[in-house]
């Protein structure tokens, strides 16, 4: 699998010299599979700079096929999408009918109990109060599919979706390819009473990559915790990258990626919370947009 992250800010995009190395984008990453699928995971502002690239190939000639899954559609995922530009190549017949050969091809997934909440929702954030152009005008067709606690064929490829805990919901992932695994959790939060999540073990288990929310170090997550006074983050759905590490360790996972980082830090913080998971679990990072991994 190759992959690529377009954006791994959380909340809200942060440009500004102090987000520099780490980038202000939110959620997108790209996967390609070894039998050349494309996938990616959410429509955070990221999927712009996506979109722009993916022009230069089949997408540009209305040739281009993807498969999108959403985790979830909180607007740091899905705000990037009406600036796909793929989603806007395609011809019309004078009856407005797509004319087959010409148009992209988007399958979007979401999880089963917010399926029409991801039609819905994607539609709503293009209504007119929002934004200039209807979904109803994009020309590439695009159909939506739900995703319950279960997994899908995709070629040679299985996708499995696990859901975690976050407020209304959240789907984690794992993609298996050719012998090797990409596990992608973020909006995620542990469990208050130390213990780790089922479904977050499960994706985990024995992946050759697992990317984490690490959006708060322990202390911002709970001040109270180490007797401190300050704003609780707790039921936010966000975790640490401290619970990263243990989860990483107890699932053999190869290599831990930090991602979700909080609007607030800057460039120097995020590689301070890199640090804390390092002296924890040693092959981790904190993942940064333009990051390429060979899996
Ligand atoms: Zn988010
Ligand atoms: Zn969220």
């Amino acid at each position: 699998m190759y992959v690529k992250f377009w954006g791994v800010r959380g909340s809200v995009p942060v440009p500004g010299k102090d987000t520099i190395f780490f980038g202000g984008n939110t959620t997108c990453v790209e996967i390609h599979t070894s039998d050349n699928q494309l996938m990616v995971i959410d429509a955070g502002t990221g999927i712009r700079l996506l979109g722009n690239e993916l022009l230069k190939g089949d997408f540009g000639k209305g040739a281009g096929n993807m498969h999108l899954f959403f985790t979830h559609t909180h607007w740091d995922h899905i705000q990037g999408f009406p600036f796909f530009m793929p989603a806007y190549i395609g011809e019309r017949d004078a009856n407005g009918k797509r004319v087959p050969g010409t148009c992209n091809h988007l399958s979007l997934y979401g999880a089963s109990d917010v399926d029409k909440r991801l039609d819905a929702t994607l539609r709503g954030q293009m209504e007119h109060f929002y934004f200039p152009v209807d979904l109803e005008y994009l020309n590439a067709s695009i159909s939506f599919h739900s995703l319950e606690e279960n997994s899908v064929k995709l070629g040679n490829v299985r996708v499995s979706a696990r859901k975690l805990k976050h407020p209304n919901g959240v789907l984690g992932y794992r993609f298996e390819d050719a012998g090797k695994v990409f596990a992608f959790a973020t909006d995620c939060e542990h469990p208050e009473d130390g213990s780790m999540d089922p479904g977050i073990l499960d994706l985990a288990k024995d992946a050759d990559v697992l990317v984490y929310d690490a959006q708060y170090t322990p202390e911002e997550y709970n001040p109270a915790l180490i007797g401190k006074k300050g704003l609780s983050k707790v039921g936010w759905g966000h975790s640490t990258p401290v619970e990263g590490a243990k989860i990483a360790t107890v699932s053999n996972v190869k290599k831990l990626f930090l991602t979700h980082h909080d609007p607030l830090h800057n460039d120097d913080q995020i590689h301070n919370m890199e640090k804390m998971a390092q002296e924890l679990f040693p092959n981790s990072l904190a993942a940064y947009e333009g990051l390429v991994l060979d899996i």
